[in-house]
C-alpha cells in the first residue's frame, strides 16, 4: 500500500515545457479484464471531458502503457493499434485527444520470443518517458504522471515527474513497488482538477533518485 507523502498539498502542476503522462488501463480505460480487442475498451467515467480540459489548457497529454500482453501472445501490435484507434475515436466524442501514445510490448516471460526482454521501457522503467522527452521536447521535471499502479509512480519518480496515484484500476494495490506518490486522488477527472489548480508551476524538483 502506498503511503501518502506528508506534505499537505504537494505541487502537481505542469510547467510550460511539461506534459501530463497518463497510464492507460485503470486510468483512462477501465481495468476489468485485459483489453485484447477494440470492443473490450471502455473509458473511465469522465475521462474524455477531463482530457479535453487539459487540451484546452494547452497541456500536452501523452499515454505511456505497458502492453506485455503482446509478448504473452494475447494480442498483436496491429490489434493494439486498432484498440488505440478506438480509444482516440471514443475520446474525440468528448473533443479530447492525446498527443502521443507510447507502449512497451515486452515481457520477461514472453512466449512470443521477439518480445522477450528485460527492457528499460516497461514501467517502472523510464524509457517511454525519456523517448517522449526527446521526441516531443518535454521537460520531465515540469511534468506529472497519473497512474493506478505503483510501477507508474516509480517510473515517474525515477524520471523526475510529479506523481498522482488514482484510486481507479489497481488503485495502487498491485503490490509491485513501494512508492510515495505526491498525491492520491480518486480518479482522472479529479486529478485533472488538481493539476489545473496547481498550474502554472514554477517548482524546480530535486534530482531524481540514483539509477534513474
Ligand atoms: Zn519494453
Amino acid at each position: 500500500m502506498p503511503r501518502r507523502r506528508e506534505t499537505a498539498h504537494a505541487d502537481v502542476g505542469v510547467g510550460p515545457h511539461g506534459a501530463v503522462f497518463l497510464d492507460r488501463d485503470g486510468v483512462i480505460t477501465t481495468q476489468g479484464t485485459h483489453v485484447n480487442r477494440p470492443d473490450d475498451l471502455e473509458l473511465v467515467d469522465g475521462a474524455g471531458p477531463a482530457i479535453a480540459r487539459l487540451n484546452r489548457a494547452g497541456i500536452r497529454v501523452v499515454v505511456v502503457t505497458n502492453q506485455g500482453g503482446i509478448a504473452l501472445g494475447h494480442l498483436t501490435e496491429e490489434t493494439l493499434g486498432a484498440i488505440h484507434d478506438r480509444m482516440r475515436r471514443d475520446l474525440a466524442r468528448d473533443s479530447a485527444r492525446v498527443d502521443a501514445i507510447y507502449y512497451c510490448p515486452h515481457h520477461e516471460r514472453a512466449t512470443v520470443t521477439a518480445y522477450l526482454a528485460e527492457c528499460s521501457c516497461r514501467k517502472p522503467g523510464t524509457a517511454m518517458l525519456e523517448r517522449a522527452r526527446d521526441e516531443l521536447g518535454i521537460d520531465l521535471r515540469e511534468s506529472v504522471i497519473v497512474g493506478d499502479s505503483t510501477s507508474d509512480i516509480l517510473a515517474g519518480i525515477r524520471a523526475g515527474c510529479a506523481t498522482i496515484l488514482v484510486r481507479t484500476g489497481f488503485g495502487g494495490e498491485d503490490g509491485k513497488c513501494t512508492v510515495e506518490p505526491d498525491a492520491i486522488i480518486d480518479n482522472l477527472p479529479a486529478a485533472v482538477d488538481r493539476i489545473l489548480v496547481d498550474r502554472p508551476t514554477t517548482r524546480a524538483r530535486t534530482a531524481a533518485a540514483p539509477g534513474a
